[in-house]
């Protein structure tokens, strides 16, 4: 058989009068009515109550909870690994066409069946505005298990290219030996998905702890592809307190793999102690990461300026700067700033709505939670103390939400803290060149931070183009001309970065499948 055809999923615009907007309101309504939802871990198909107890709270209003979860304990996680490791023959025995099945299933469900659910879990327990939680909840995750199908139908038809006479070489791209460690992130629903479905699209089993900030967005997700056919056992949803849970699952002698996004920080750690636990297991464990992310723009004295200017607003503030791959260090041209673009980008900004994101007129939503509010003011008040000028923003008010307003630093040193640390947050630093200084500006960009993630050009010269590609060449793994440094789309932007950033293994492209395969090769004579 082959694969059908497989789109993006289209995206619903949600205007004012549609039915589509109608839909989306009343599964919000309805969700703040049935709120708080308890939510269990589940292994083997079964929801366990371990009765240790934890809080999701809705942060544009803290004081009230999402769900209430179960947290694995030790015994909890130790049957989740086991009877992942018990259900991985069955799986992997499954004919491709049926696990291909059942994944493409998934998706339509997420299009047709959830999409409301999802996006207003999404909305309420993450702070997303609608827009956001549409190309993540909805389309990002419906992408990422379709084109996942497609990929793993691709690598499986790559084959050796020669046989010898009176010889067939073939290979089998056996799942590993073992199980898969999925840990996701809160800021994206579909990333929660993608990093256990990836896996699992190969046969793996995995063990995933989901973020405490997206437990049930995530439980929601689990739900939609145990209805779509993935056998009891085969992805484990295990919430629970993240140091423990990893701790143990990586200290096992089946752990296999480590599917990760989340901090540079809490990436490095994991390396360190699956480095320390080495002697342990079976297999070398792979280790894909995505971590953290200081993006940059540089706009050239070519560029055009109001597109330069909607497309940094957008970059920097969209989810309040909250993915890796958010705008944090501008690199403006002095001509390209005092001729318009300082102007009309201060002008952008100041007509930014901040608040609830049930309310479709607010574009800015709250920042994730309590430590991520607190670190945010603690990096503009730094900026501030070593003279920058804040243009716009900087206040900020937790009494009710965790609302930060967009806000934007001018500094005039290019290495300043919020030049080079990720501030996760909708904090903006801008640096404005010579003109002449173009090329010593890449350098900068270059060596000024330790990550690689993503960054985009605005120039209508081509020589700009060229030369900033040349001197950035590994500066960023995603780049992009004339658009913003965000919204990577799957199958379309291979998304992925070096350095401190990740491991570069590339969501929504088939290389990522690569790192959760073993091959085999069979050379069978005649
Ligand atoms: N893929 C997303 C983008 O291109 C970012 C994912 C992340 O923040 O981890 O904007």
């Amino acid at each position: 058989f082959k694969v059908p055809i497989v789109e993006n999923e289209p995206l619903v615009s949600y205007a004012p009068g549609s039915p589509e907007r109608a839909a989306l309101q009343a599964a919000i309504a309805q969700m703040e009515q049935q709120l708080p939802f308890e939510v269990p871990v589940i292994i083997n198909g079964v929801p366990v109550k371990t009765g240790k107890l934890s809080k999701q709270s809705i942060p544009s209003d803290h004081a009230r909870h999402i769900c209430i979860y179960h947290e694995a304990d030790e015994a909890t996680v130790a049957r989740a690994i086991g009877g992942a490791l018990a259900a991985k023959a069955g799986w992997e025995a499954m004919p491709w066409g049926d696990r291909a099945a059942i994944f493409l299933k998934a998706a339509d469900l997420i299009s047709n069946k959830y999409r409301y659910k999802l996006m207003a879990a999404t909305m309420l327990g993450q702070g997303k505005n609608v827009w956001q939680a549409e190309i993540d909840a909805a389309a990002e995750l419906a992408d990422f298990f379709r084109f996942g199908v497609k990929y793993v139908e691709e690598l499986y038809s790559q084959q050796p290219s020669k046989n010898s006479g009176g010889a067939w070489n073939r290979v089998e791209y056996r799942p590993l030996e073992g199980f898969v460690l999925a840990v996701s992130p809160f800021n994206f629903t579909a990333i929660g998905g993608n990093l256990p479905g990836t896996p699992a699209l190969v046969g793996n089993v995995v063990v995933w702890k989901p973020s405490p900030a997206a437990t049930y967005s995530n439980y929601i997700i689990h739900q939609i592809l145990s209805e779509a056919g993935v056998p009891p056992g085969v992805i484990q949803f295990v919430p629970g307190p993240p140091p423990e849970v990893v701790a143990q699952a990586i200290a096992h002698r089946e752990f296999a793999a480590l599917h990760f996004t989340g901090s540079t920080f809490v990436f490095k750690k994991l390396w360190k102690d699956i480095a320390t636990n080495i002697d342990k297991y079976k297999s070398y464990p792979r280790i894909v990461g995505e971590t953290g992310g200081k993006n940059f723009h540089v706009i050239d004295k070519s560029a055009e300026i109001r597109n330069a200017v909607l497309q940094s607003v957008r970059a920097a503030f969209e989810y309040q700067g909250q993915k890796c791959s958010a705008l944090s260090r501008l690199y403006v041209s002095a001509s390209a700033w005092n001729g318009g673009f300082k102007d009309q980008f201060l002008e952008e900004i100041a007509k930014i709505r901040v608040g609830p994101p049930q309310d479709f007129s607010n574009f800015m939503g709250p920042v994730i939670g309590k430590p991520a509010f607190d670190k945010i003011i603690g990096y503009i008040q730094r900026a501030k103390e070593a003279g920058g000028e804040i243009l716009i923003g900087g206040s900020a008010d937790d009494s009710k939400g965790y609302f930060v307003q967009p806000t934007v630093i001018l500094t005039k040193d290019s290495n300043s803290v919020t030049m080079r640390e990720e501030v996760f947050g909708p904090v903006l630093t801008v640096y404005v060149y010579d003109d002449a200084e173009f090329d010593t500006t890449l350098d900068l960009i270059n060596t000024t931070s330790e990550y690689a993630l993503t960054g985009a050009i605005f120039a209508s010269e081509r020589q700009a183009l060229i030369q900033a590609t040349n001197k950035l060449r590994y500066a960023a793994g995603n780049v992009y001309y004339n658009e913003k440094c965000t919204g990577a789309v799957v199958a379309q932007q291979p998304f992925g970065g070096g350095r401190a950033s990740g491991t570069n293994d590339k969501a929504g492209s088939i290389a990522i499948f690569y790192r959760f395969v073993s091959m085999r090769s069979i050379k069978e004579n005649f």
